[in-house]
């Protein structure tokens, strides 16, 4: 927008120039290259809208190149996506509003070739028949998890409606009372199983469940005896849970089937990778008959839920109408697949994948980081902001061990000296929000007194820099 334009009216005594007109304006060649980009009507429409603020607001016209100017300013705006990369520098590696795990290449890759033209999806390349278009990645999940069978549908919420609704509807779900827990805001293990048409047999208390409590209510109306994993919470103190062998075991002798959600879909131990432990759905299957998992939290594709266990099991599960509805495109097929494949080669998984990545990086690598940063982005935002190299501490996000952190680095942008505590409140909201008004959004977190840019995952260090090229400053927030 040029601000010769938003000047306060000319003095009195000089009457104010007439606006063009409309037809001059989409005459004038300079309007040719806008025609040309979005088209002559919405040029139009950009025209009269950007004539009707000057009308309105009384401000001084301008003459027609920085009228037009205005026109390509905002329609450049109206023209910007809606859903847009960001930097995510919360301190939060799978942060769900930020769109969770990032994709490896391999899976970009793999998206774009089946996604502008025909691929064999559901349809058999050896015989010419119809296929099924979870084998394209079934085979995969069993191999990496032990599993017999597996099954994909739109994120681990419906992997659990859908198993609750196809193993037990209109009978009991045995789950510990530990366990009826909320995650994520929206998706509450009594709701759930309710809308499965499940009746829910709560067990044991808020923080002792026993093997016997669930032995004593197994009987001939139980459908699913269901573990949840406590992904977003920790019960300490005087606690006690059924052993999951013993309890796997207790269900095969009855003939239930038991389901463990685990959340977060762990292929592999992360505990070799340095980082807390967190139970695999190898070790799951172990003792149970069918697990549930999200595609885009710890294992690192992409959106999606995944079933996998015992083959009836999943037989059943598949012929369920809901499994239609809940269905994914081959878009994350191909992701899911690719990301997989990488699994395959655990050498070069921590460098391939980039979840892994970013939770492995070491305090030292990201404090590094931040000091070779600190000058570049000093000098971008001025003198107003003092930045400085401090520790911090990123947590893993999406429920998965939600009370470990990892130690880390941020740039801490603290407030101009001279402002109280109170002001220091407002500055601060007011820097957050210009670096989210960012060409590419830059998104940190306040606390102690400074918003705090966690390098963790910071990878594309040329395109943060560039995106602050672009800092016009903190606009004044009294
Ligand atoms: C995250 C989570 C879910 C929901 O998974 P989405 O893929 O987000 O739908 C369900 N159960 C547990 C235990 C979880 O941690």
């Amino acid at each position: 927008m040029t601000l010769s334009a938003l000047r306060p009216s000319a003095p009195d005594d000089v009457p104010p120039p007439r606006p063009p007109s409309v037809e001059r304006l989409l005459a004038d060649p300079a309007a040719a290259g806008p025609i040309g980009t979005y088209g002559r009507q919405a040029v139009t429409q950009a025209v009269r809208a950007v004539l009707k603020e000057i009308r309105d607001g009384g401000a001084a016209m301008a003459g027609s190149e920085n009228l037009l100017a205005r026109v390509e300013a905002r329609l450049a705006d109206e023209n910007r996506p809606s859903l847009r990369p960001v930097f995510n520098l919360t301190g939060t590696v799978l942060h769900t509003n930020l769109g969770r795990a990032l994709l490896p290449p391999e899976a970009a890759q793999a998206v774009a070739a089946v996604m502008t033209g025909a691929s064999n999806l559901e349809f058999d390349l050896a015989t010419g028949e119809r296929g099924e278009r979870d084998d394209h990645v079934a085979a995969l999940v069993c191999r990496l998890t032990g599993a017999e069978a597996a099954l994909v549908v739109n994120n681990n919420a419906a992997a659990v409606l859908l198993v609750l609704n196809a193993l037990a509807q209109r009978r009991e779900v045995i789950v510990s009372r530990g366990e009826l827990v909320e995650i994520g805001g929206s998706f509450r293990v009594p709701d759930v199983m309710a809308r499965a048409g499940c009746r829910l047999r709560e067990v044991g208390t808020t923080n002792r469940t026993h093997l016997r409590d669930f032995e004593e209510a197994i009987g001939p109306r139980t459908g699913l005896v269901m573990k949840v994993h406590p992904s977003n919470y920790a019960i300490h103190g005087f606690t006690a849970e059924a052993d999951e062998a013993a309890l796997g075991r207790l269900c095969t002798q009855r003939g239930v089937p038991f389901a463990i959600d685990l959340g977060s879909g762990n292929l592999i131990d992360v505990s070799a990778y340095g980082l807390p432990p967190e139970p695999t759905v190898r070790a799951a299957l172990d003792h149970c008959d069918l697990v549930t998992f999200s595609g885009d939290k710890l294992l690192g594709a992409v959106q999606c839920g995944i079933v996998a266990g015992r083959r009836d099991l999943i037989a059943r599960i598949r012929k369920n109408p809901l499994k239609r509805a809940l269905r994914v495109d081959k878009m994350t097929y191909a992701a899911l697949e690719a990301t997989l494949r990488l699994y395959l080669h655990p050498e070069t998984l921590h460098e391939r994948l980039p979840t892994l990545r970013l939770l492995t990086r070491t305090a030292e690598a990201i404090t590094a980081q931040a000091e070779r940063l600190h000058p570049a982005v000093a000098e971008r935002l001025g003198e107003t902001v003092r930045v400085a190299v401090e520790p911090c501490t990123s947590q893993i996000g999406s429920g998965a061990l939600p009370v470990e952190t990892l130690p880390s680095a941020c740039l801490a942008l603290h407030p101009p000296k001279t402002l109280g505590k109170r002001g220091e409140g407002a500055w601060l909201k007011h820097l957050a929000a210009a670096f989210r008004a960012l060409p590419v959004p830059v998104v940190g977190r306040i606390g102690d007194g400074a918003l705090r840019l966690d390098l963790r995952t910071l990878e594309d260090e040329s395109g943060f820099l560039a995106a602050l090229d672009a800092w016009r400053g903190v606009s004044d927030p009294a």
